[in-house]
């Protein structure tokens, strides 16, 4: 099971480094990290595993914050309509992109990332990722091309930017005239 011990953080030159293409067949041990990334962005997504295992909440991970440099990543979101995305991407590729720019109003977090960071981060409205999906239930690998938008989008476009070496702390600008906030940030009347 992967732990937040698991997870390399800023600094570390694996999350600056363009990830290896995997070949295929995929391996026993590809499948065996695809099945892990996963199940730890799941834990993470239930308060109670969260609280036992001290798991940060994570929509996504990419195979290089678990220290192996190879285009793999788990993405498992829900979109405002509470319609699930959940996929284990191999080799993914933005094939499509819009020109309209948006982007998450309180700025992105990451897992690899410790501190606050003040910014925006520049992502595309809608994007068309093709990629192979490994199935974990049923042990298959297909292509899949995936038709994303908005907050789910991001998320995607995040992910993808592990495997070429990219935080988003590198893309934090104070304003984005051009862009489009992804959501209104809730009132916290608290
Ligand atoms: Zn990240």
């Amino acid at each position: 099971m992967i732990l937040m011990k698991d997870i390399i953080r800023e600094g570390h030159k694996t999350l600056e480094i363009v990830a290896k293409e995997v070949k295929l067949p995929l391996t026993k041990a590809d499948k065996k990290l695809l099945i892990d990334l996963m199940e730890y962005v799941q834990n993470s997504q239930n308060d109670e595993l969260c609280e036992t295992y001290g798991l940060r909440p994570a929509v996504g991970i990419a195979a290089p914050q678990v220290n192996v440099s190879k285009r793999m990543f788990v993405a498992h979101v829900h979109d405002f309509d509470g319609i699930l995305y959940s996929h284990a991407l191999i080799n993914p590729k933005i094939t499509k992109r819009s020109q309209d720019l948006i982007y998450v109003p309180g700025g992105e977090g990451c897992l690899s990332v410790d501190r606050e960071t003040e910014g925006l981060t520049p992502r595309y409205q809608s994007i068309v990722m093709e990629a192979l999906r490994y199935d974990i239930p049923s042990d298959q690998v297909m292509p899949v091309e995936l038709h994303l938008e908005g907050y789910v989008g991001i998320v995607f476009q995040h992910e993808l930017d592990h495997l070429d070496g990219i935080l988003f702390t590198t893309k934090l600008f104070p304003e984005l005239p051009h862009a489009k906030p992804a959501f209104e940030l809730l009132e916290d009347n608290s």
